[in-house]
């Protein structure tokens, strides 16, 4: 057996070791580093920026480099073959990449996404995620334009180094697809800690050291020293072919089926390129799935069971339902404050909150919405009671150890 796969982020370079692991040999093609957005200009820096307190570059690259190393030596095993240049897709079993025609017995495309940006006048004036990254000077004023995942890090991150920071969010919340109330409490958190908010902010236009804006039809503008532009990534089509062999796919991605196939037998997509949830640990999954199918083997993989986690100060993690997802569904919730929590006032910490979801008439857990110092931690144990069906009272019997910040969880299962 041997298949191709096109990208070399979490979702390429992981499949590549887990199929090598399995005997099947493997051509990785990239035309990027190793390990793609995530470690070169995606979560890895962001997390080593939030590790510190002013832009040092020299670390930050540093810790992409050890990372990257790793990759590398898990990448050098005799069963994958790694190809760098651009791949062109020239049939359901061969690739054109670097001069050379690779064939396999499947094809696993996984190229990731790009920053999008707002069709405005000035728009080249701003900068995107990866740009932001490589800023070793810290802005006086950052306007940060959305105010999802990506914004919202930048935003605590410059925050934290000094900067006056303002975001400005489209939607009436920050957040839009994450729990009202988790949006709402992380929107007060960050507003104390001095970042200014406006929301259902319309950006009409980019000026030199400025943004023109409006909200209920009154016009603004914030001026700003660097302008990020955090409006949501796209999935990376370009150059695949994917018109000439007849590959579904539109502005939002490549179409799949539940064992990540597309149309055309044989040929899989993983991750970003799917327009599904653009985060790292989905598209090493949806690899995993790509490979079962493969393989021919079953999995149990649940994609509606994701951990979600946002890296701002404080951080905040969900999985499963949000409260507004079961609308018309009967459900129990339950609340707790980390500032009830001994190990989060010991640590001065105390600036969080949990909520947790749960079917009324079954008690099942159904989700977990936490906002707070460690929420991208403690969130793994909720991912693991909904995954096993556990319903709150089988939850708050279990004894969690004193003092922890688990017990903030343990709290709020117990209070539904
Ligand atoms: P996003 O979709 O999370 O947020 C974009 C935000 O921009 C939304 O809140 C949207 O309402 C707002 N917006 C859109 N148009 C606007 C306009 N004209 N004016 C003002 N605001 C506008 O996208 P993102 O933050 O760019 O992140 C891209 C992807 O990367 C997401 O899927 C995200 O989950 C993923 N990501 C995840 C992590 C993490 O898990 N920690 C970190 C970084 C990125």
């Amino acid at each position: 057996m041997k298949i191709i796969i096109i990208g070399a982020g979490p979702g390429g370079y992981e499949t590549a070791a887990e199929a090598a692991s399995r005997g099947i040999e493997t051509i990785l093609i990239s035309d990027g580093p190793l390990g793609g957005t995530c470690l070169n200009e995606g979560c890895i820096p962001t997390k080593a920026l939030c590790a510190i307190d002013a832009p040092d570059q020299e670390r930050k690259q540093a810790v992409i480099e050890q990372l990257r190393a790793g990759i590398s030596q898990l990448m050098r095993n005799k069963l994958i073959t790694l190809v760098e240049g651009r791949a062109k897709l020239l049939s359901p079993r061969s690739v054109e990449a670097a001069g050379s025609v690779y064939e396999a017995d499947a094809i696993i495309i996984a190229t990731g996404s790009v920053s999008a940006s707002l069709p405005i006048p000035g728009a080249e004036l701003t900068i995107d995620s990866a740009a932001m990254l490589n800023l070793s000077n810290v802005p006086r004023r950052l306007c940060v334009i959305g105010g999802g995942v990506i914004g919202l890090e930048f935003a605590s991150v410059y925050r934290k180094f000094g900067s006056e920071v303002t975001v400005l969010e489209f939607c009436p919340g920050i957040l839009p697809r994450f729990d009202t109330d988790l949006a709402k409490r992380l929107k007060a958190s960050l507003v104390k800690r001095g970042i200014s908010i406006e929301t259902s902010a319309r950006v009409t236009a980019i000026a030199p050291g400025k943004v023109l804006w409006t909200k209920a039809d009154k016009e603004y503008e914030t001026e700003a020293d660097c302008i990020l532009m955090a409006v949501g990534r796209r999935p990376n089509l370009a150059s695949l072919n994917l018109d000439d062999l007849g590959i579904t796919h539109g502005p939002r991605g490549i179409a799949v089926d539940a064992n990540m196939q597309t149309n055309v037998p044989g040929i899989y997509a993983i991750g970003d390129i799917t327009g599904g949830m653009m985060l790292a640990h989905v598209a090493s999954a949806h690899g995993r799935r790509a490979l079962n199918h493969i393989c021919g083997t079953p999995d149990g993989i649940d994609f509606s069971i994701v951990p979600a986690a946002v890296f701002t100060v404080p951080e905040v993690a969900c999985v499963g339902k949000t409260e507004e997802e079961c609308e018309g569904m009967e459900i129990l919730t339950g609340k707790a404050n980390y500032r009830a929590n001994g190990k989060a006032v010991a640590s001065g910490e105390a600036d969080g909150w949990c909520k947790v979801v749960a079917e009324k008439a079954s008690g099942r857990i159904l989700g977990a919405h936490i906002m707070g110092a460690h929420a991208s931690d403690i969130i793994h144990e909720a991912a693991v009671l909904i995954a096993l069906g556990a319903t709150v009272s089988q939850a708050g019997d279990i004894i969690h150890a004193h003092p922890t910040l688990s017990e903030v969880l343990l709290a709020a299962i117990r209070s539904c």
